[in-house]
């Protein structure tokens, strides 16, 4: 029997409850050293998606302290960086919550087979998803392309119950060296408007516990139509928990199944949305450039419009002049988020009345949603393009106009984050400018720009072009 320290690499899971490997860890009653490694893929990460790691891993640093553990951090490729610690503690096992879109997938795949050339025990374990991909397949043994046949398919799955958070943690004689956070600067690329968006963020797994108990509690009977309602916080804002594991989605599932027993109204839909989460890993497993290109090959020919960049420039600095679309967009850049009708209306607006690539859609969500998840991201933008699976046919455009009219007829919404000709602004409205960078001129008191397209025009134009692509 071995008493070689288990190192426990935390990537996307930072939670002590329901985590299957740390249990596991714990389980062998050797010593565990937790481990987060800044490699080039985090260093890929967008600046609100950074800057929120940056706070998830203080966060969950101190809770492992409270614990009378550590989290080690180190920088550099990932398989050097453990090879090192492994030599410097001599650890006989890593262990890590699987991860499952293309890169993070691609890169432990060769760690594992790496450490286990070098006599390593490498275990990993589930966590991330409610089911493995690989566990879910049609009745002919395919892979689902369309959402509600996998919803009907995993619904009544039974899943093990949740983890509780293990007491103790047996700890190493001698902790390893551990970087500074503060070193890693990772709210620098947010620049200015780091301090904001902070202030938007909920970080740790006791906020995100609370988010869903109030999500139970106040929000779960209404939810089925205040959900499409940006104006009211009608939904649970468990994305971005969910996004580095302080929740689990087991956690969810379950307080869903719950909620559900209890007859509350929502609970079904709410279950729902938990597997459009598991419909987009499902789909980049399965077809991994879901992430990169078109899903369905047709669409490689459409003559996306390359030429009017400076719409597209105000597309992302909220100025289209269509209240909808920039109340969504300042949205997004204050708080790092954006309500699910405001995602899906601006990404019909970019790529049908703007005539603009998904891809840059996608990148830009990619670098300022604190929320950002690979997946979710990628299928969200290709439906609403049009050349996804499930997609909405490519003739249902968007009006920005009158969904505005339909799910903020008060106003409410577009309020909250349009200051420009208003003599009271409000506090979010204003809070815009002085976070948007310096270089984009933009100011309080500018009068609302005419809109840059007009509605009408732009989708026959974009009907056009999908005819005759
Ligand atoms: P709730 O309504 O409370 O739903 C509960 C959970 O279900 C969410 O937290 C989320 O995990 C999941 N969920 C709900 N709707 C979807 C959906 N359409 N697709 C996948 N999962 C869903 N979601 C992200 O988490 N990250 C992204 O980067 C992302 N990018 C998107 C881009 C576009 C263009 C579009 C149209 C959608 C995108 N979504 C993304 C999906 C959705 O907008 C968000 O998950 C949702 O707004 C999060 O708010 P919530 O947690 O309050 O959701």
């Amino acid at each position: 029997m071995t008493n070689s320290p288990i190192i426990l690499w935390f990537r996307r899971d930072l939670r002590l409850t329901d985590h299957e490997a740390l249990s596991a860890a714990v389980r062998t009653g050797r010593p565990i050293i937790p481990v987060f490694i800044r490699d080039p893929l985090l260093d890929e990460l967008g600046a609100a998606a950074k800057l929120r790691m940056g706070l998830g891993i203080e966060h969950f640093g101190a809770e492992l302290a409270k614990q009378g553990s550590k989290l080690i951090l180190r920088s550099g490729d990932a398989l050097t960086v453990l090879r090192k610690l492994i030599g410097e503690t001599g650890a006989g096992a890593v262990y890590w919550s699987r991860l499952y879109d293309p890169a993070n997938k691609t890169r432990d795949i060769q760690i594992k087979a790496a450490l286990k050339d070098n006599g390593v025990e490498v275990q990993s374990f589930t966590g991330q998803l409610l089911f493995e991909p690989w566990t879910v397949e049609t009745k002919t043994g395919g892979f689902y392309k369309v959402f509600t046949p996998m919803w009907k398919t995993v619904r009544d799955r039974a899943l093990p119950m949740t983890l509780p958070a293990p007491g103790t943690m047996p700890t190493p004689a001698d902790w390893p060296r551990s970087e500074n956070l503060n070193d890693w600067k990772m709210a620098a690329p947010m620049q200015r408007g780091a301090e904001i968006l902070t202030q938007y963020c909920v970080v740790g797994e006791l906020a995100a516990r609370d988010r869903l108990d109030e999500f139970l509690e106040d929000k779960i009977d209404s939810y089925v139509k205040n959900r499409d309602i940006p104006g009211v916080d009608g939904t649970s804002g468990l994305s971005e928990n969910l996004t580095y594991g302080e929740i689990s989605p087991r956690q969810c599932w379950h307080a869903g199944w719950q909620a559900l027993h209890n007859g509350k109204s929502g609970a079904e839909t709410f279950l729902r949305e938990l597997v459009w989460r598991e419909f987009a890993y499902h789909l980049a497993h399965h077809t991994p450039h879901l992430l990169t290109g078109n899903w369905k090959s047709e669409w490689d020919s459409f003559p996306w419009n390359k030429e009017e960049n400076h719409k597209v420039e105000a597309w992302k600095q909220g100025r289209t002049g269509v209240p909808f679309v920039d109340a969504a967009m300042r949205e997004l850049y204050v708080t790092g988020v954006m309500h699910n009708r405001g995602r899906m209306i601006v990404a019909s607006y970019l790529t049908k009345h703007l005539l603009t690539d998904w891809k840059i859609g996608l990148n830009w969500f990619a670098d300022c949603l604190i929320d950002w998840d690979p997946c979710s991201n990628a299928m969200g933008w290709q439906w609403a393009a049009g050349s996804g699976p499930d997609a909405a046919p490519y003739f249902r455009v968007f009006n920005p106009v009158s969904q505005l009219d339909k799910f903020d007829p008060k106003r409410s919404y577009a309020d909250r984050w349009i200051a420009e000709g208003k003599k009271q602004p409000t506090e979010t409205a204003r809070s815009y400018f002085d976070m948007v960078p310096k270089h984009w001129g933009l100011s309080v008191s500018d009068d609302y720009p005419a809109p840059i397209v007009d509605i009408k025009d732009g989708r026959e134009r974009a009907l056009h072009a999908y005819k005759t692509r």
